[in-house]
């Protein structure tokens, strides 16, 4: 059974025996005893006792006047007047309490005046078991008997009332019944025997006193009354207040300590957040450090981290006056074909596979660098010597040159590496790194690989810069100019042509030989405006020539082209522009591409000749046995004439010596059916020679040296035969006879 069941049985069990008890003294009471002073008795004991009661401030005790006046009615009237006014005054203030609004829980009046009826009509009934009818007889009149009487009924009405009181806060507050009735008797106790000791002060009063004295006791006892309860209420209120002002700062304090609490709590979570903001600040910092300093691609150290090492390096090389240290500027050949050709993605890889090999390769001490593009550096660090370092170089020029395959593609990559040493002279690393590209350039353009840097190549690498700087502003300025080398039948010593050959005249540098300018016109792609305007004028000039006469109606003009021209589209569109503006027959004009350049991307050579011959024009190939044509690639080629490079005819002697190549070249041409012609011709026994092996024209200064129109004009009125006057005569003679060389 739940204690919520327990007690409401409690409730109603003590609520029906409390109605026996009344029943049974209403029954048993001497309505003999039911006189006017009885009534008025009783009227104070159930209506105005109870309000006359006095709580004690800070305790359960109560001086209830009503129990006072219930054992009063005790003593004169007997315990079944006892049980009824104690009943009914009971009844009677739980009703005024309601009426007050005070709300009283289920059977709570029931139980109420139950259990007031249960204890005195059980004090009463044991009383009298005990010693017999005590009250309501004159025996108590002494103060013996009056102790005696009130003494036991307040015994009794105590054990009762904490008994049933300790029952039931038991089952309500399901605690220890030894430990509440402890409690609540106590309370019970006094506020029983105090109500008994002043009923037997008023019984002892009203019996001895006279009127008089009564009524005095009365007033006192009401001034005493009065002024105790308003004492009583000023200190219940006073603690009260103090109670409450306890209450409030204990409350302001809990609200302080729970402020305090979430304050703590919300700095700790501010404190949380911004540490973790801290970290994600920490790490965004240290992914951007990385980032700003490293490449993204291959992972390696970039420009920046490259520049302040070499900046630490320079500085410590200044305090010691010595250095161990070296820079390997390396760039990648034929790097832009593979990523034209294959693509970026195959271009990418290609550059993390070679960023892994230079790792590889070199020390952990030393530092390889991307520096952008196809170009990487490297510092390498503790070698004693140049050549040390020039060795560690040639190590990563094998290794990075050897082929591999990638995603079905045969990578070849070719390499140059210019290297610098970290001198103390060096103040910045940009002057180090400076040099070692001069270097490399220098490699790039010998095709040697591998090359030191010296003073020499740092004054050329200025001079190309100032062409560099300048070539541009050479047009405007028409500082460029053609002159023009007769190009002569060997067979009969008539002008068949010319060769357009560029200068620079500058300004103040006087003349600058094409050898020097146009590599830089061709690096920096200025070669191609240069080429169109050299188109137009020398077409031009040709259509003047060849309207000058019937002898030179067929002359035509030889112009040379960059090999790094033939992969723009718009060479075709500049030479048949040259061609209608200038009206002259498309075969009059010949284009020269050195064996070098032709022979460079084989391919893209042989798709641009085909186109440039459906315009009708001759090609020639130019500097012959300089650029290892195999002879299948030679014949895949469209060229229509063969220029054998001077360096083949400077080489012949007054005897014929050194001429075996000579007599290949030129049998090798007649064999592809091309004509042969032979430049630098400078002196009359290469002049014989070259007739006598059949080749069919020449150029050189022993003829003619290039020259401006202006005077190739007046030559071209004076001269029939551009032979040197000794040889014209015999012209017409067999050169075989002569030099009793072999006939081709
Ligand atoms: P190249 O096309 O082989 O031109 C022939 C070079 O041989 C010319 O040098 C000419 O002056 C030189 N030469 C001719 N006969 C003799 C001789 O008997 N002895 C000696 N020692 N040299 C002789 P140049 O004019 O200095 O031109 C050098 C190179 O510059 C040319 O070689 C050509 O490759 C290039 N070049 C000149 N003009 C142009 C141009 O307009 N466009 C392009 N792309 N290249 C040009
Ligand atoms: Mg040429
Ligand atoms: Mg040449």
């Amino acid at each position: 059974m739940s204690h919520n069941k327990n007690e409401r049985l409690f409730r109603i069990s003590v609520a029906a025996i409390g109605t026996l008890c009344f029943g049974a003294a209403v029954f048993r009471f001497e309505y003999s005893k039911f006189t006017p002073t009885f009534v008025l008795l009783f009227l104070v004991a159930v209506l105005v006792a109870p309000r006359l009661s006095l709580s004690l401030p800070k305790s359960k005790i109560i001086l209830s006047f009503s129990d006072a006046a219930i054992c009063l009615v005790y003593l004169l009237y007997g315990g079944e007047a006892a049980v009824i006014a104690g009943a009914v005054e009971m009844l009677l203030s739980c009703l005024y309490f309601k009426l007050k609004g005070v709300t009283f829980s289920e059977f709570a009046i029931g139980y109420s005046v139950g259990m007031v009826s249960i204890s005195i009509f059980g004090a009463t009934t044991l009383a009298r078991l005990l010693v017999g009818q005590i009250e309501s007889v004159p025996s108590f009149a002494t103060t013996s008997g009056l102790i005696v009487v009130l003494g036991l009924f307040a015994i009794f009405q105590f054990v009762l009332t904490s008994l049933l009181a300790a029952v039931y806060y038991t089952q309500k507050l399901r605690t220890r019944f030894l430990t509440v009735w402890l409690e609540e008797g106590s309370a019970i106790a006094i506020t029983q025997f105090v109500g008994a000791a002043l009923a037997a002060v008023i019984f002892k009063l009203f019996s001895y006193a006279d009127p008089a004295a009564i009524a005095v006791s009365l007033v006192a006892l009401g001034i005493f009354f009065f002024a105790y309860r308003k004492i009583i209420s000023e200190m219940t209120e006073s603690i009260e207040q103090a109670e409450l002002a306890v209450r409030e700062k204990a409350e302001a304090e809990t609200q302080r300590a729970t402020e305090a609490e979430q304050y703590a709590a919300e700095l700790s979570a501010l404190l949380k957040i911004e540490e973790e903001a801290t970290k994600a600040l920490r790490k965004s910092r240290q992914e951007f450090e990385h980032a700003a300093l490293h490449d993204a691609l291959t992972g390696l150290p970039n420009r920046a981290a490259f520049a302040e090492h070499l900046r630490q390096l320079i500085r410590s090389n200044r305090e010691n006056g010595a250095s161990d240290s070296y820079v390997l500027f390396v760039d990648l050949a034929r790097f832009k074909k593979i990523n034209d050709s294959l693509g970026h993605t195959i271009g990418d890889k290609v550059l993390m596979i070679v960023a892994k090999r230079f790792v590889k390769t070199v020390r952990p001490t030393d530092m390889v660098t991307r520096l952008g593009g196809d170009e990487f550096a490297i510092i390498l660090n503790g070698l004693s010597t140049l050549e040390k370092a020039e060795k560690v170089a040639w190590k990563v020029h094998q290794k990075i040159s050897q082929p591999f395959s990638l995603s079905g593609n045969k990578i070849n990559i070719g390499i140059n590496i210019g290297i610098a040493p970290c001198d103390p002279d060096y103040s910045t690393p940009e002057e180090i790194l400076r040099d070692a590209d001069i270097a490399m350039h220098h490699a790039k353009n010998r095709g040697s690989g591998v090359e030191r840097f010296n003073r020499e190549l740092r004054e050329r690498f200025v001079q190309l810069a100032r062409i560099e700087s300048e070539l541009p502003f050479a047009i405007e300025r028409n500082e460029l100019v053609i002159h023009y080398q007769p190009l002569i039948s060997l067979a009969d010593g008539s002008l068949i042509g010319f060769e357009a050959l560029l200068r620079w005249f500058h300004r103040e540098r006087g003349l600058i030989s094409p050898g020097e300018f146009i590599p830089v016109a061709e690096d920096t792609g200025q070669i191609v405006p240069i080429t169109t305007w050299l188109l137009k004028e020398t077409c031009a000039q040709l259509a003047e020539w060849q309207r000058l006469s019937y002898d030179t109606k067929n002359l035509m003009m030889s112009v040379n082209i960059s090999g790094k021209h033939l992969g723009f589209q718009s060479l075709l569109v500049d030479v048949d522009d040259a061609i209608s503006t200038s009206k002259i027959s498309p075969s009059s004009l010949k284009l020269e591409i050195t064996e070098s350049a032709a022979m460079d991307d084989v391919e893209q050579t042989v798709r641009m000749l085909s186109s440039l011959k459906s315009l009708g024009v001759q090609l020639s190939i130019d500097d012959f046995g300089t650029g290892y044509s195999s002879l299948s690639q030679l014949h895949s080629l469209p060229f229509d004439t063969l220029k054998i490079d001077r360096s083949f005819v400077y080489v012949v002697g007054s005897k014929g010596e050194n001429s075996e190549l000579l007599q290949t070249i030129v049998s090798l041409a007649k064999n592809l059916q091309m004509k042969v012609i032979a430049e630098g011709i400078e002196t009359e026994d290469q002049l014989r020679l070259l007739r006598n092996l059949g080749c069919d024209y020449g150029q050189g200064f022993l003829l003619s040296k290039p020259l401006p129109k202006d005077q190739i004009s007046e030559l071209m009125y004076k001269k029939s035969n551009w032979f040197p006057e000794s040889m014209i005569d015999a012209s017409e003679t067999t050169v075989n006879d002569e030099m009793n060389l072999p006939a081709f």
